[in-house]
């Protein structure tokens, strides 16, 4: 992926209360395997009891959350807020520094025209956005 954004990076600070990214059109919520654990014991549930509850299967061992049938995720609180928050999948937690939305600055300023904490708040370098493409830290 060919680097467009400036050597201080983009900023992004996420607008607590939006819950743009959790509702709205369906999707797809990936879990993996040890997300699925981590979160199955958070809700006090065995996996298979937690999978069969929220889950659906996407592909051969992938799943994804269930969403309700006007596409909100299951776990989005009617204050907007994330009820697994603390053990919410990596997709939900390196959103917006996704392959795709980096692909260039309009797939970035597309983003930002749903998303409205795209270009507020803090400068993420790239080496921050390396390592959310990795999976690691936490952008918000
Ligand atoms: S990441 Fe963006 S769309 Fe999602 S809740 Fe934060 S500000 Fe809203
Ligand atoms: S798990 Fe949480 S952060 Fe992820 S889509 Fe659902 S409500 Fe949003």
């Amino acid at each position: 992926m060919k680097r467009w954004y400036s050597p201080d990076g983009v900023r992004f600070g996420c607008q607590e209360g939006c819950a743009f990214c959790c509702r709205g059109e369906p999707g797809v919520v990936n879990v993996e395997k040890r997300e699925r654990a981590r979160i199955a014991a958070h809700l006090g549930l065995e996996e298979e009891e937690f999978r069969r509850r929220y889950c659906r299967r996407i592909g051969v061992g992938a799943w994804s959350l269930l969403e309700h049938p006007n596409g909100d995720c299951v776990f989005i609180t009617p204050e907007n807020l994330c009820s697994i928050y603390a053990v919410r999948p990596r997709q939900c937690r390196t959103y917006p520094f996704w392959r795709n939305t980096l692909a260039s600055r309009a797939t970035w300023e597309r983003e930002g025209r749903e998303c409205p904490g795209i270009g507020q708040g803090k400068l993420h370098t790239p080496a921050d956005i390396a390592a959310y493409l990795r999976g690691e830290g936490d952008p918000s």
